[in-house]
């Protein structure tokens, strides 16, 4: 495994992220009460609908948001794997995560069987 492409990669990868980010914060995925930026154009009539538009709008920019700032969590912790020669490895059993994974999927923490998602999720007990 190459330290400096893999870095690359993850610079890339964040770059990605904060970009999606901050385009949802301009949709208006913050946490400030909204302020009447964008209204005051013509019509009043519009106005009720605007603003449920809006709601809804920023509802979804928000949730987009929130998964993109735990996806970006994952590559801020693979930055310090990288750091403390842990990078690529699985955390569940220690076997080297393929490299064309760790290519679709830089931040990748677990090996194919102990990721999270292909774990079942309930009922197996
Ligand atoms: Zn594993």
């Amino acid at each position: 495994m190459n330290i400096q492409t893999t870095r690359k990669r993850l610079e890339e990868r964040q770059r990605d992220l904060e970009q999606i980010i901050r385009a949802a914060e301009e949709q208006g995925a913050t946490d400030e009460p909204q302020t009447a930026v964008s209204g005051e154009m013509a019509g009043t009539d519009q106005h009720t609908a605007d603003a449920a538009a809006d709601t809804m709008e920023r509802e979804m920019a928000l949730s987009v948001k929130e998964s993109t700032e735990a996806h970006l969590a994952d590559v801020r912790r693979a930055f310090t794997r990288l750091e403390d020669g842990t990078y690529g490895r699985c955390l569940v059993c220690d076997t080297p995560i393929p490299e064309g994974r760790l290519e679709a999927k830089p931040e990748a923490e677990y090996c194919v069987q102990h990721e999270p998602a292909a774990l079942p999720t309930e009922g197996a007990a």
